[in-house]
């Protein structure tokens, strides 16, 4: 009956370290392992801006974006170096 008991008690003991096993070290361990790499891509694509879009393009002078197929830009009214045109 002692011995039982000791069990019981053990058992309930060693639950709770398992327990605490879990929450200390797996839930960081999954946390590492999952959320960081998903975190890491989601900063990287923040970071990234999206591909210029390829039907315009920036002046280097006034910034101002114009359509790829424009002669002068619109601000400054440089003429757009030929190439810059090809593509
Ligand atoms: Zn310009």
């Amino acid at each position: 009956m002692f011995d039982l008991a000791v069990g019981v008690v053990v058992g309930e003991a060693l639950g709770a370290v398992v327990t605490a096993l879990v929450n200390d070290l797996l839930t960081p361990l999954i946390a590492a392992l999952v959320v960081l790499p998903i975190n890491a891509l989601i900063a990287r694509a923040r970071r990234d801006p999206a591909p210029a879009d390829p039907t315009t393009k920036k002046c280097s002078e006034c910034l101002s974006e114009i359509r790829i197929a424009a002669r002068r830009y619109a601000y400054c009214t440089s003429a757009v170096a030929p190439a810059a045109v090809a593509s």
